[in-house]
């Protein structure tokens, strides 16, 4: 388990030849993990319309200077029919924090796409209510994106206003979201002005903390018309992460050696800082997706979210094809299917398994007491705790008892023999991977 100093260390490591062991043993984990794969996941930017004002967007509610626009169903739904054609396994639905779309019409959308094609959806709307996040859920949204952007509190409010009285909460959303089933990504940004070295260790320590089922990691890149165009940052040269290609790239190898089986794309904004490099160093660094652009093109350069993302390739086809290409010439393959948290397509998930697999239960039993429930011990935590099982391969076998008279150091949790207290949903993944790896009792052939 790599800890904070080493992640520290390589972050802060400017030495190429110490450099080229980062980026192999990512690659290698990449390949042993999740395969030769590249996974193609259309992209779709069905509303450029944006409640918020964060201080780098150019989506920012108060930017006039752009043209909105909100796409019809009929539209979204031909790029659906594109993304099929074109043989992804995935669509990507993402937008600003749009009141526009209402639940019961992206509901709607949601069910034609799923019943009309085979294709998995992942949803990326921002911070939505909790009613619309499950209506989606059960129309049949697969994965939803939610970025925290960086675990430091107050650099992220300063970038990231609150929404009137509506506090921003990211990871208490990503856990809402977890329990209602969806696969979860989320990321940090490279090089916010004012992020320490510190605070990006902490960043990707808390991707390896949610237990991510992706994470996207990109370059700072702010829109001219917004407060942190050219801003400076107050830290020293020293002290500040620098927004660079190289440093998001060691970002991008730490987060695939910190949760070797996650999704990790090579992002747009990697691309746009280096057209002819960025998605390849990326892919040679950890990443195993890419999102082709599938917006319309006249609605490309509206979402403008940073200067020179709307790239020049005029249809889905030619991107298609230019993205093709460039994987190809890495030798790696195009994924099929859609690509879920194993990471392996599905040519390569029929390929014989070495033998029968005996189903191995784990027990885990949770205080319902009145003092754990009102700490946090709820029908939600219990789903986490599912869904943390499972994903570690594992049958979860959970039982509720009432009292463990340990009030004051609640929540608990009973893992096979073992009692754990002060429990939190959000750090259970991490506890599991503690309390397996130490070879505790309580796991039944
Ligand atoms: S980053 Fe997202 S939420 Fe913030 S202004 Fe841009 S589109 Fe809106």
């Amino acid at each position: 388990m790599m800890d904070r100093r080493e992640i520290l260390d390589w972050l802060r490591c400017t030495d190429s030849q110490q450099l080229e062991r980062l980026w192999q043993q990512a690659d290698r984990l990449r390949q042993e993990q999740v395969g030769d794969a590249v996974h193609l996941r259309g992209l779709v930017e069905i509303s450029n319309h944006c409640a918020r004002a964060c201080h780098y967007c150019g989506l920012r509610a108060a930017n006039q200077a752009i043209g909105r626009y909100r796409m019809s169903e009929e539209e979204v739904f031909a790029c659906a029919l594109a993304a099929q054609h074109l043989g992804y396994g995935t669509l990507v639905l993402q937008s600003g924090e749009d009141d526009g779309i209402k639940a019961d019409w992206l509901a709607g959308l949601i069910r034609r796409i799923k019943n009309a094609t085979p294709l998995a959806l992942t949803l990326s709307l921002g911070e939505r209510s909790d009613d619309a996040l499950a209506a989606w859920r059960e129309a049949g949204a697969d994965r939803y994106l939610l970025r925290f952007e960086t675990s430091d509190r107050a650099l992220y409010r300063a970038i990231h206003p609150d929404r009137g009285s509506r506090v921003s909460d990211r990871i208490a959303i990503l856990g809402k979201l977890r329990a209602l089933g969806y696969e979860t990504g989320s990321g940090v940004m490279v090089g916010i002005p004012g992020q320490r070295y510190e605070t990006l260790a902490d960043d990707l320590l808390l991707c390896r903390e949610l237990d991510l089922d992706m994470i996207g990691i990109g370059p700072f890149i702010a829109h001219p018309q917004t407060p942190l165009w050219q801003a400076q940052s107050p830290l020293s040269a020293e002290d500040q992460v620098p927004p660079t290609i190289d440093m998001t790239c060691k970002a991008v190898a730490l987060a695939r050696i910190l949760r070797p089986d996650a999704n990790i794309p090579a992002t747009t904004a990697v691309a746009v800082m280096n057209a002819s490099l960025g998605r390849e160093l990326a892919l040679r660094r950890g990443a195993n997706v890419i999102m082709p652009n599938l917006t319309p093109p006249q609605y490309r350069e509206l979402y403008a979210i940073y200067p020179g993302k709307a790239d020049r390739i005029e249809t889905a086809e030619a991107g298609d094809n230019q993205i093709r290409a460039q994987v190809l010439a890495l030798g790696r393959t195009v994924g099929s299917g859609p690509g879920g948290r194993s990471g392996r397509s599905d040519t390569e998930r029929q390929s014989p398994e070495p033998g029968p697999v005996p189903p191995v239960s784990l027990k885990i039993a949770v205080c319902m007491g009145s003092s754990c429930f009102s700490r946090g011990n709820n029908g939600q935590t219990i789903e986490t705790l599912r869904h943390c099982v499972e994903a570690a391969g594992l049958v979860p076998e959970i039982t509720g008892h009432l009292c463990e008279n340990l009030c004051t150091q609640g929540p608990h949790v009973t893992i096979g023999d073992t009692l754990y207290s002060n429990v939190q949903a959000s750090c259970f993944a991490e506890l599991l991977r503690h309390h397996l790896a130490s070879g505790k009792e309580g796991i039944d052939g």
